[in-house]
């Protein structure tokens, strides 16, 4: 029987843990958690999609209508645009302990092991082989090391360099976020908008949402920047400012960091495979974390019971990093291009993009539904950000910033056409270096570009359009 081990109990990890355990594979996962500790205080909002996709059931009570997104600018109370969402649309809300719950006990049922309580420490590595794990109870060696471990895996970031696979995120790769739940003030009466959010455009640079419940409000703030309590106080105060359903705080601080960023340019090696956002597969705002971990989880099981030889190289897990790419990847990609212009986002730039009729309704229900925005991007977003950039004449700025935008997806969609479907050592390796180096290189460009704005050196000293 081959002998699969599993690195923390991340969603996708689990997920493909419950199909190879059915199909007879020896599974075990290792997560330092306790069984009670896993999950924390969060609702997950998880598309219809990433269940039915994947095969695990639609947890059906917790199905609810999607809410549309009311874009706030900061210090506003009023919405500048809202997300159009079809009518009947309908979104799975799950509180993250009884999303665990629902996926951990088909896992059970179907043999695989969980032993809680055990760090994983880092691989096994032999010649060119992971060849299992180090864990805090020992080593354990297996046929193949799935890496379900999240954003900071210990796996990933300890395998050598000769393996191509990116071991850290860098810095405005991941957003660092903290939750906040307050009490409504019944005095306020109703919101204009349930669901809204704030784009914190340079220095704070992120997100901030509230949600306002029948008796709760979920406020969530994100930076980019790794910043100090004070910058996030004076957020959480400008945002209480302009929700007055805001009442006194119940409970809150910091959360596990999101990684927003494209995806691993190599999910696989001998004898590994990284999924969930141990392989960066997360699009942060468009509840597609779990989904896109959970549709993984079924791709990876699949590409292994199909290599029935029991190889589990990169060759025979190659079909999974092709059809995950396929699938969602390569729009995930395109989407990080576009994110990577955020820190050149001044407040300025932020007011003209919400109030000059810029972004549609349509184009963030589009945002909001899971294939659209990426399949707009993937078909005609190059011409759509030009087209855009064009009638931009009044803000150079953003105009530069726009058709940056442009150019990278133009040369994102170049790169990744040499991912080849069919495996091949050379063309592979060659696919992943020139994937990341692109990407290094737009977020170095863009964060020199934001360096000069906060120094103050910029738009009227920048040369015209460089793109
Ligand atoms: C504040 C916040 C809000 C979010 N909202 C949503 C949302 O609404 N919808 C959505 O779809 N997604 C959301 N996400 C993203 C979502 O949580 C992830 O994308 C998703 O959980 C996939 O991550 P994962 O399961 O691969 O990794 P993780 O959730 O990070 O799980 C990794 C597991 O590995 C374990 N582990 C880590 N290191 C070790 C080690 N050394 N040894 C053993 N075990 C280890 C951890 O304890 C953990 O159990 C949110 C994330 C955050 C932080």
């Amino acid at each position: 029987m081959k002998k699969i081990i599993i690195a923390g109990a991340g969603h996708g990890g689990i997920a493909a843990a419950t199909l190879l355990a059915r199909e007879g594979f020896d599974v075990t996962i290792y997560e330092k958690k306790q069984r009670n500790e896993l999950g924390y205080d969060q609702v997950d909002s998880v598309h219809l999609d990433g269940f039915e996709r994947s095969g695990v059931p639609v947890p059906e009570q917790y199905m609810v209508h999607r809410t549309g997104i009311a874009f706030r600018l900061p210090g506003q109370a009023a919405a500048a645009l809202k997300q159009g969402v079809k009518e009947g649309t309908m979104n799975v809300e799950i509180p993250r302990k009884a999303l665990y719950d629902w996926i951990i006990a088909p896992a059970e049922e179907a043999g695989v092991k969980f032993v809680y309580g055990v760090t994983v420490e880092g691989p096994i590595v032999l010649g060119s082989r992971v060849a299992g794990l180090k864990t805090s109870e020992g080593d354990v060696l297996a046929d193949l090391v799935i890496d379900a471990a999240g954003v900071y895996s210990p796996v990933r970031s300890n395998l050598p360099e000769s393996f191509g696979i990116q071991q850290s995120p860098a810095k405005y790769e991941v957003l660092h976020p903290r939750r906040y739940f307050f009490s409504r003030d019944p005095e306020a009466g109703e919101p204009e908008n349930v669901y809204s959010v704030t784009v914190l455009p340079t220095p704070f640079c992120g997100i901030m949402w509230a949600i306002v419940k029948d008796d709760e409000v979920d406020v969530l703030l994100a930076s980019f920047e790794d910043l100090g309590d004070e910058e996030y106080e004076e957020k959480l105060a400008q945002l209480k400012a302009v929700t007055p359903q805001i009442g006194e705080l119940k409970r809150g601080g910091k959360l596990p960091d999101i990684p927003s960023r494209q995806p691993l340019s190599m999910l696989v090696a001998d004898g590994y495979a990284a999924i969930g956002d141990a392989a960066f597969m997360t699009v942060p705002l468009k509840g597609s974390g779990v989904g896109h971990s959970l549709r993984a989880g079924k791709m990876l099981a699949e590409t292994v019971i199909a290599d029935k030889n029991g190889f589990y190289n990169r060759e025979t897990l190659w079909p999974y990093q092709v059809r995950f790419f396929e699938a969602i990847g390569h729009g995930s990609a395109l989407m990080a291009v576009l994110k990577n212009e955020l820190p050149t986002i001044t407040l300025d730039s932020l007011e003209y993009i919400f109030t000059a009729g810029i972004v549609s309704p349509e184009l963030l229900e589009q945002f909001g539904s899971e294939a659209g925005f990426a399949k707009i991007l993937m078909n005609s977003g190059i011409k759509e950000l030009t087209d855009m950039g064009k009638k931009i004449v009044g803000h150079q700025a953003l105009r530069r910033t726009i058709m940056r935008g442009a150019s990278g997806l133009g040369r994102c969609k170049l790169v990744e056409r040499g991912m080849k479907e069919k495996y091949e050592s050379r063309t592979a390796t060659k696919w992943a270096k020139n994937y990341d180096a692109f990407f290094a290189s737009i977020l170095k460009r863009s964060l020199s570009e934001a360096q000069r704005i906060k120094t103050g050196i910029a738009d009227a000293s920048l040369p015209e359009d460089e793109d």
